[in-house]
């Protein structure tokens, strides 16, 4: 696409929600990379929190010491930077690069825990709000539609069978030469579907108006030209 018709198209907002390694931030970053929107994944702030707040000795187990990391919500910074080379957003906790440390299983493992809580919530919300006010924005999560950006022009829910999504997220981490047993992983997953569903504040759901994927047995680049067509389709 060239740059002065991205430039003459309106820009709009689009909101990915889904099930935990469905593959949409993938999906997300494709298409803000092609039509040269902004790309933020939501789930690396609530995951930069909870590094947050395993650095500094605000878990016990798997206790949150509630109050202390309240006070201290407004000393956490969470930006993002373009990979240049990888062509990627990278993100910052209070300056440092932690895109590394935040994708751990430690991390993955207690996220959800740090998600469940509303200041948590409110705070990431409204920065998410924010960050998408000028519209040209991609961002992906679990309320984006329902709560983020309820008036988003496009809606999109992914999802895909749990045994999938932790057979991909096994691969990407083997391919970073990570190890993990992919048991631990499937078992992560369904653990936290279910805290991400059954919460009480902004649980994940589809929103009314967005529109379904599974993408169970669609390949990258078959996903890639879906979601192109939506996007056509809602610019029109
Ligand atoms: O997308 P990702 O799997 O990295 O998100 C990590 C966790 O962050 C999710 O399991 C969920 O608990 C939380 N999250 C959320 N709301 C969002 C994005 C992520 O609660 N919008």
């Amino acid at each position: 696409m060239k740059k002065t018709q991205k430039e003459e198209m309106k820009k709009i907002t689009i909101a990915i929600d889904g099930f935990s390694s469905s593959g949409k931030s993938t999906m997300a970053k494709d298409l803000a990379q092609e039509i040269g929107y902004i790309y933020i994944d939501s789930g690396a702030m609530y995951r930069a929190v909870t590094l947050y707040a395993m650095e500094h000795g605000l878990f016990n187990g798997d206790e949150i010491a509630v109050e202390a990391l309240k006070d201290r919500m407004r000393d956490i910074r969470i930006s993002f930077r373009l990979d240049r080379d990888a062509q990627r957003p990278d993100t910052y906790l209070n300056g440092v690069n932690v895109e590394d440390k935040i994708r751990s299983m430690d991390v993955s493992a207690k996220v959800s825990r740090i998600s469940t809580l509303g200041f948590v919530r409110e705070a990431m919300v409204g920065r998410q709000q924010e960050m998408g006010k000028a519209k040209g924005i991609v961002m992906d999560g679990r309320d984006i539609g329902t709560t983020v950006f309820p008036d988003a022009e496009l809606k999109i829910f992914v999802t895909a069978s749990p045994e999938t999504r932790a057979k991909r997220r096994y691969e990407e981490l083997k391919a970073k030469g990570r190890k993990a047993a992919y048991d631990d992983i499937l078992k992560n997953v369904i653990e936290r579907d279910h805290i991400d569903q059954s919460r009480e504040i902004s649980p994940l759901r589809k929103a009314d108006d967005a529109i379904l994927l599974d993408n169970s047995v669609m390949s990258i680049p078959q996903q890639k030209e879906w979601l192109m067509k939506q996007y056509l389709q809602a610019i029109q």
